[in-house]
């Protein structure tokens, strides 16, 4: 049994003592539904008492948003005073880690004080939600199998502007705050970028004051550890719980039944509703996640769902001495939510993963449900009330599972129920690639969701039915639009029914809006109308992805704009751009970016035992490692310039430009290229790094375990980063963003947001090289039918590899095969001559020190469209219909 899943972590909040105190409010958000009853401590008048601001009234009112005062917290604070943070802190070590101040470690100098914070954080979570539900906010549910967040202290510390006073207190007690924030693990739900996405958005959400909540799944394991082994990527699972998590409530009070298999009874007075009777039944319960916002009150939540297993225990199989039976249930129920599936930008259909897929959209549907019939309105009105975004496919399932809901459970007819549901969804698409799309065959469906399956047929038959209508006659275009493929067996094509299922479907970068309208939604956009499918760039925060990180060079932004509100309004960074030629500010600029080169240094030193010098120029590339995104053709460019390197006498090697080439990245379990990927990576690291002629000149790094915590470090730190997917493969990409935001310049192809940070920060800021989007499938077309060229420089880095330079070269060929005999989908022997040019122009370019740095500032300045921020307003303007609602009081 883990301790922090039991409810024994309670915190007591300790009060400014000088002002009067007042009762917290009880939590508000409750589940109306079977199958946990919910103890209520307050009688419902009582409750109602409470709500209503602690006035004596049989009829609470409802104050509206132009309703100043209706509730001042500000008696209710706790202190931000030194004593009070210290006072807080030995209260959790004494109260909830049997700890005195003589007897910690920083693991529990941590622990300690994150507990105190997130009882601030708790606190303002209350009033948000209170506040929330009083006024009707219309809520925003983001939806997303996969929430890559990272750590939470110091993002809590700097959201809350207590960082300072931590540090102190903490400093009194004998520790850094910095190795109290190294002590946290990353919660790690997630693969990469769709996941770090909806972090991201939740993160702006509240930071915007928007009602936005995520739902997820609380995986046990996470994204899995990645060490490296004889240059061999090994998967070790991610034990992130072992220890107390201080940023999430368990609430055994929320709970949901969820259902499997089983067979329908059809219901004689109404067509569309039926009982599905099913005897393998699972609670959900809830797990909150706070999430802070910087600088307000507002506090946002991550709503992840866990499996409870308890009542599964079989006790008459257990008194007949039948133990491995008797908890046989609780297994097969746990392993529901404990893993994530390590696939990125890949469909695996695993029936395991439809069960998932599936707990988490009954759950986050019934509490939805819930939520909105505590109004009191009918659900005829649930459009105005919530909006859905599904991040991908994964979360599907809750289009039919709210159908499910308001035909079965609630009644309604057909019409009225696809109304409300198709007005309440919207759908992001996060990939064109054929082998993510998801896809699950009929019967899987049909066995384990029978009830679903039955829906989906009918979603489909009315489908169907309106563009018979509208384009009579045409099979052809019947067969291709149908959400069920005719194959053997057929499958429920998942991306059509997200956007039938929806209100507005977005592609996540211009190009790739552009592509799916020409592509998969190509029938749709004749059925249903161009206005449906729109673009949503990614963005990023700027809170961790700035602030946190760069701290030295977010003093020199806030020196610049004059105050820190470019936290929370990234436009203000403009005015860099009139610093560009003030010399000491370059000068500052630059050591600013050595400075961080000083630390990943340090932390390439503590993971990989490698010595790097900061003076040679960074070259990173992290990310999924993945064939689209061309790993290869990074490493197959570092053997060309060892060999031309190797060609040089000792004085022609000394003029040249010292470069560190800087990898990281995990690639999923079973995906065999991408881990021989790291394994060359890795074998041509070793054979580099101990070349005596070559010493700092080239040099070659993996970092193990690519993580938010690691691209923390790591991003502030690059001088160029490269972002070389094949041209129109890579729907966005973020930490494009993300290094750039940090004074990074990009190599990079015509591809995703490249092509928008390129026109915001200016052609001069960019490299750009490769074939165009368009250009890409005649060179498939052509590389079919004839053997590819590889010009003499690939070919000599072929040659080197099969030589042996590297190892044994067997273990590569597969690899050299995919381009030469496999028909080289990705393009590597078309891009390669313009990459090696495109890297020349680098060369150059970092030479000329002044002009590299007013290259760094002027992209930083013209930065503001990839905020997260951006993003999210647009969201709410154009899909969701939604407004921020700051909640009022003093808190801050
Ligand atoms: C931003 C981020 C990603 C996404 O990187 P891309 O290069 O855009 O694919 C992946 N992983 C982590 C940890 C990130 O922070």
């Amino acid at each position: 049994m883990s301790l922090h899943n039991s409810g024994y972590f309670s915190s007591t909040i300790p009060l400014n003592t000088a002002k009067a105190t007042t009762p917290g409010a009880p939590e508000s958000d409750v589940p109306v539904s079977q199958p946990t009853p919910l103890k209520r401590v307050v009688s419902g008048a009582a409750l109602k008492e409470l709500l209503a601001g602690g006035h004596s009234s049989s009829q609470p009112k409802t104050p509206s948003k132009e309703d100043g005062e209706f509730r001042d917290y500000s008696h209710s604070e706790i202190a931000r005073d030194a004593a009070t943070i210290k006072n807080s802190v030995v209260m959790h070590l004494a109260a909830t880690f049997l700890r005195t101040p003589s007897n910690i470690d920083s693991a529990h100098a941590y622990l300690a004080s994150a507990f105190s914070v997130r009882d601030r954080l708790l606190q303002r979570w209350n009033l948000t939600n209170e506040y929330h539900d009083k006024i009707g906010a219309k809520r925003v549910y983001y939806m997303s199998l996969e929430f890559l967040i990272g750590r939470t202290f110091d993002n809590a510390l700097l959201a809350l502007q207590l960082r300072d006073e931590y540090a102190n207190v903490l400093g009194d007690v004998g520790f850094r705050l910095e190795d109290a924030i190294d002590e946290e693990r990353d919660a790690a739900l997630g693969n990469g970028g769709l996941g770090r996405l909806a972090a991201c958005y939740v993160d702006s959400m509240a930071c915007s004051n928007y009602p936005g909540w995520g739902y997820g799944l609380r995986y046990k394991y996470g994204m899995f550890q990645q060490q490296i082994i004889n240059g061999y990527q090994v998967e070790a699972p991610d034990c992130w719980l072992d220890s107390p998590n201080p940023w999430e409530l368990p609430r055994p009070d929320i709970a949901y039944p969820v259902k499997f298999y089983g067979h329908l009874v059809r219901d004689p007075e109404h067509e569309h509703r039926y009982k599905w009777e099913s005897d393998v039944v699972y609670d959900a319960m809830a797990f909150d996640v706070p999430v802070p916002g910087y600088g307000t009150n507002n506090v946002g939540n991550i709503r992840l769902w866990s499996c409870k297993t308890n009542t599964l225990f079989d006790l008459n199989k257990f008194n007949a001495g039948d133990y491995q039976g008797a908890t046989g249930g609780q297994v097969a129920a746990q392993i529901l939510t404990d893993v994530l599936y390590p696939n990125d930008n890949t469909n695996e259909g695993k029936e395991l993963r439809l069960r998932q897929e599936y707990l988490f959209c009954s759950a986050t549907m019934q509490d939805i449900l819930a939520r909105f019939k505590k109004s009191g309105k009918p659900l005829s009105e649930l459009p105005d009330m919530a909006a859905i975004q599904l991040n991908d496919t994964h979360p599907t399932l809750g289009i039919p599972e709210m159908m499910r809901l308001l035909l079965d459970e609630e009644g309604l007819k057909w019409d009225e129920a696809w109304d409300i549901t198709t007005r309440t969804f919207a759908f992001t698409n996060h990939t064109v690639l054929p082998e993510a799309m998801e896809k699950w065959p009929v019967p899987m469906l049909d066995k384990i969701l029978p009830r679903h399956m039955g829906i989906i047929y009918d979603i489909n038959l009315y489908f169907l039915q309106s563009v018979e209508k509208k384009f009579p006659g045409d099979r052809e275009l019947l067969r291709s639009i149908s959400v069920i493929e005719e194959s053997n067996p057929q499958q429920v094509r998942m991306a059509y029914l997200a956007c039938v299922g929806s209100h507005k479907v977005n592609g996540v970068a211009a190009i790739h809006s552009d592509i799916i309208k020409q592509t998969i939604f190509k029938d749709f956009v004749r059925v249903q109308g161009a206005d449906k499918f729109i673009n949503k760039t990614n963005g990023v925060s700027p809170r961790r992805w700035v602030n946190e990180c760069n701290p030295d060079m977010s003093e020199l932004i806030t020196e610049v704009v004059g105050d820190r509100s470019w936290v929370n309004d990234l436009s203000k960074i403009k005015v860099l751009e009139e610093k560009v030629d003030d010399k000491d500010f370059c000068k500052r600029w630059w050591d600013a970016k050595q400075k961080n080169k000083g630390r990943l240094a340090e932390y390439i030193l503590s993971t990989t035992g490698i010595k790097v010098s900061p003076n040679a120029l960074f070259d990173v590339q992290v990310k999924r490692i993945h064939e689209y995104k061309r790993q290869l053709m990074n490493i197959l460019g570092v053997v060309y310039r060892y060999h031309r390197l190797k060609q040089m006498t000792q004085e022609e090697r000394d003029k040249e430009l010292h470069r560190v080439v800087i990898f990281a990245g995990k690639a999923a379990a079973g995906y065999w290229v991408a881990k021989q990927v790291i394994k060359l990576i890795n074998s041509v690291a070793e054979v580099v790094n101990s070349d005596e002629e070559i010493g700092d000149v080239l040099k070659v790094v993996f970092i193990p375990d690519y993580s938010v915590t690691a691209a923390e470090y790591i991003i502030p730190a690059s001088d160029i980063s490269q972002h070389i997917s094949t041209a129109g493969t890579e729907a966005s990409g973020t930490s494009n963003m993300k290094f750039v935001l940090n004074g990074g310049i990009i190599l990079g192809t015509v591809d995703g947001a490249n092509i928008e940070i390129g026109e915001e920060i200016g052609e001069e800021q960019i490299f750009f090289f490769g074939c165009l989007a368009h250009e890409v499938e005649d060179f498939r077309h052509y590389l079919r039918f004839h053997q590819p060229k590889p010009d003499t420089a690939l070919q000599t880095a072929f040659d080197m590899i099969q030589r042996n330079t590297f190892g044994d070269a067997h273990i590569f060929q597969p690899l050299i095969d995919a381009v030469m005999r496999g028909g080289d989908v990705y393009l590597l022997s078309v891009d390669f001559p313009s990459y090696i040019e495109a890297h020349k122009a680098v060369e150059a370019a970092y030479r000329q020190r002044d002009e590299w740095v007013t290259k760094s500032i002027l992209s930083v300045s013209r930065m503001a469209k990839f905020s997260s921020d951006r993003a999210i307003q647009e969201y709410a303007e154009e899909i969701w219909n939604a407004e921020p609602v700051p909640v009022r009081g003093s808190i801050i």
